[in-house]
């Protein structure tokens, strides 16, 4: 079986549409198939064309994640938990969605699974919030899932975190909003959570971590007897360092294609400048941080 693996998409249709075309090229060239198209959260937020990228998405999508710029535009996220930038682009970003988009990304489900693959926008941990950044904040979570793969987003940074499968794993508990933070805030995501009260660390890792991989090379193959958590990086708004739209072939047969495409990044960046959106979001598309 072949799947695409779509995240963070953030409203740039742009982005999205090259890697369309991206992966029609992966299927004449290789004379091959895909099977189901997959998106990891994030269809909304930021970018200038929400709609387009929820139609496209529900259109062609067989699992869609819910993730929190997703359930923050239509309201079922309390804005008080973002800042600034990502409170003001919730806001428009509600505003231009049709009723039925917004039913849409309402009744997407934090989680999913898939024969041997599970699916959450953060972590199997905490889906709609934790960035998985560190082997220490990741760890955990290899309690949290029963499968051997497990398909998160929401970092903007193709990351694999890989463990061995007999490792001995701490028992998962809920995290507390502090232990969300311990591995690591997002640099990239700096303004967009507020922790008003903290509460105490929650315990972490005491036992072996799990080892983090940049992928490096188009095609990763997992190690046998592993498990293996997978970013795929990000269609609509790259951090790391990349402006190039990031996504993911899995075939269950070869491994895992991580796969760049370039897109008109300057056509996104001057339809956010006409609709008054965030000229600081707009300019690090150029850079992809
Ligand atoms: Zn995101």
């Amino acid at each position: 079986m072949r799947y695409v693996i779509l995240a963070d998409i953030h409203g740039n249709y742009e982005a999205l549409i090259a890697v369309l075309r991206d992966i029609e090229a992966f299927v004449s060239e290789q004379r091959t198939t895909i099977d189901q198209i997959w998106c990891l959260g994030d269809i909304v937020g930021y970018g200038p064309q929400p709609s387009e990228c929820v139609r496209t998405v529900s259109e062609l999508c067989a699992i869609v994640i819910a993730g929190n710029h997703d359930w923050a535009a239509i309201g079922k996220l309390d804005l008080d938990e973002f800042t600034g930038v990502a409170a003001n682009s919730a806001e428009w970003t509600g505003e231009q969605l049709t009723p039925k988009e917004r039913i849409y990304l309402r009744q997407l489900p934090e989680r999913e699974r898939s024969g041997d693959v599970t699916l959450a926008h953060g972590s199997p941990l905490n889906p709609i919030w934790e960035y998985l950044t560190s082997p220490v904040g990741a760890t955990p979570n290899f309690s949290a899932f029963g499968t051997t793969f497990c398909l998160v987003g929401h970092t903007h940074v193709p990351s694999i975190f890989l463990m061995p499968a007999d490792a001995p794993l701490p028992p998962s508990a809920p995290l507390t909003p502090r232990a969300l933070t311990a591995g690591g805030i997002n640099p990239g995501d700096s303004d967009l959570m507020v922790f008003p009260d903290l509460p105490e660390l929650a315990p972490l890792a005491t036992g072996p971590l799990c080892e983090q991989i940049t992928p490096t090379q188009a095609l990763w193959v997992l190690p046998e007897r592993h498990r293996v958590i997978i970013n795929p990086g990000s269609v609509g708004q790259p951090r790391d360092g990349d402006p190039r739209a990031a996504y993911l072939i899995y075939d269950t047969d070869v491994g895992f294609e991580f796969r760049r495409v370039e897109y008109n990044i300057a056509a996104t960046q001057r339809r956010m400048a006409e609709l008054g959106l965030s000229p600081r979001m707009a300019a690090r598309l150029t850079h992809g941080v």
